[in-house]
């Protein structure tokens, strides 16, 4: 006789099975289209599919059989922590989802004036990328920070909710249960933070000197007489140099083809997926990028806004170095485990293939052509990402310990610490660190980027050479195909031979 947990689960997986094809169809329409009735489809079944997850009689039967122990123990341990999270009052629950998508509107209507008039935030970037004159670009940046006080209070409104969503499942607050229910140790992940950010200061601090000299000489003035409006975006995230030199590197390269024979190199066809993607830019549909495995059995779909740039060649292999991994899963494993153990196993995946666009050996075979500034400029990218992604977790943990504070100070306080840049006058008082969208809409979430970049140098290490049949079979067997059939830090070790550490990632990027 079957245990009754298997009778439970080949019932209720059929159910979630379903539910879950749905709402990834309907999220397809509302990211394709942009169409009012998709977004009402996605927010109904996704209203659904919480609800099979909401009944606590289930849940106390899966801890009960937690504690008695099963034979699918990985199986119960996803459902355990998939119920939790739906143990709270659902209004509550239905209180907060409305509040996000009011947030969101928020984010998508609001524009900034400058000189008197509407802008997008598109061309405040541009302004960003191209202007000379610094007072310009300083005044750019300012109405880059207009938006704060308006998505401050809503964010605010939200954090007081996620932390009564925490305190009720038991938690100190919603930072500390988002990590734990990811199965991340708050403590290790500090750790490793901290390591890597004093193993770099030296490698950082030399960039900085980079940066400072090349934009005061570009703009003609002292450095002194720069703030955060000398980089070439809001957030000081991305590498301001070379952006115009590097994007030459793929003029009138065919770059779906280009990415398609690279995977082919490594033995994985992604013709059928290319086939089910959405690739160009259109009126009414997101201007992101994104894959996504639609029914867990094979349809594998990535959108993306193909531009001729450096940057989008970057994110197309970016996007099948996820899709790859969907579909290279063990399709005989069950369903629950049938996905990346982690979001950061997959990202992992996803920026080993991105750096790809700025490694020589590779771009050789992707562009025809090589250059040594695309190798400076990943290493540029490298160390920024990583002290963006500092600033934006020390931010969100301290947001959550406590919103009473003086938020904007503690804003600056990591910029400041982590970025180098120091806080320009007139801050005081704004809401600055309310303008990334991120800390509203997708909370606790930066953090798996840079674990995935320590994983993927890791990776590198292991298997120098990413486009030959070696390579290939190497990830398949030991990344994508066991699934989540093992937890991040088991799958890691199995895949590298050691426990996840900044040590690959320093190594070449932070010359230690
Ligand atoms: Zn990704």
């Amino acid at each position: 006789m079957s245990h009754p947990f298997e009778t439970f689960c080949n019932a209720f997986i059929l159910l979630i099975e379903k539910k879950t094809t749905l709402v990834n169809k309907a999220s397809w329409l509302l990211e394709t289209t942009g169409a009012s009735d998709a977004a009402d489809l996605r927010a109904a079944l996704d209203g659904e599919l919480k609800t099979l997850f909401s009944d606590a009689n289930t849940y106390h039967q899966l801890l009960e059989w937690e504690k008695e122990g099963v034979l699918s123990q990985r199986e119960l341990n996803v459902l355990v922590r998939a119920f939790k999270q739906a143990q709270v009052d659902p209004e509550l629950l239905d209180m907060l989802s409305r509040k996000e998508a009011l947030l969101a509107q928020s984010y998508a209507t609001f524009r900034p004036q400058l000189d008197g008039k509407e802008v997008g935030v598109n061309t405040l970037k541009e302004i960003l990328k191209k202007e000379l004159s610094v007072e310009k670009r300083q005044k750019a940046w300012e109405a880059s920070k207009q938006g704060g006080e308006v998505f401050a209070p809503q964010i605010l409104e939200l954090v007081h909710l996620r932390n009564r969503v925490a305190h009720e499942l038991g938690y100190v607050d919603f930072f500390q249960m988002q990590l734990t229910l990811q199965e991340i140790d708050p403590e290790w992940l500090f750790t490793t933070l901290e390591t890597l950010s004093q193993a770099s200061e030296g490698a950082y601090g030399t960039l900085m000197q980079e940066i400072t000299q090349a934009q005061s000489h570009r703009f003609g003035v002292t450095p002194e007489a720069f703030g955060p409006w000398a980089w070439s975006e809001p957030f000081s995230q991305e590498d301001p140099l070379d952006v115009e030199e590097l994007d030459q590197l793929v003029c009138g390269v065919d770059m779906i083809e280009a990415c398609r024979h690279f995977y082919s190199l490594m033995g994985f066809d992604v013709s059928a997926i290319l086939a089910r993607s959405d690739m160009l830019e259109r009126p009414g549909k997101s201007q992101g990028a994104f894959c996504v495995h639609i029914d867990r059995k094979g349809d594998i779909r990535t959108l993306n806004n193909v531009k001729s740039t450096l940057k989008w060649l970057e994110t197309l292999l970016h996007e099948l170095g996820h899709a790859i991994y969907e579909q290279g899963l063990d399709p005989k494993l069950p369903w629950l485990l049938r996905e990346p153990s982690h979001t950061m196993t997959t990202e992992a995946m996803a920026l080993l293939a991105g750096r790809q666009a700025y490694r020589s050996a590779s771009l050789q075979l992707l562009v025809g052509k090589v250059s040594p500034q695309a190798e400076r400029s990943l290493k540029r990218r490298q160390l920024i990402f990583s002290r963006w992604v500092l600033v934006m977790t020390t931010f969100e943990r301290g947001l959550y310990q406590n919103p009473a504070q003086d938020l904007n100070q503690l804003w600056w306080e990591c910029v400041e610490r982590y970025q180098k840049i120091r806080p320009p006058k007139g801050r005081k008082g704004k809401a600055d660190w309310a303008t990334k969208d991120h800390i509203g809409i997708a909370p606790v979430y930066y953090f798996s980027y840079l674990l995935g970049e320590l994983f993927a140098s890791s990776i590198e290490k292991a298997i120098p050479n990413l486009a030959t049949e070696r390579a290939g079979r190497f990830l398949q067997e030991k990344l994508f195909f066991p699934g989540n059939s093992l937890s991040w830090d088991r799958l890691i070790a199995q895949v590298t031979g050691a426990p996840l550490s900044p040590q690959a990632w320093l190594e070449e990027f932070a010359d230690t």
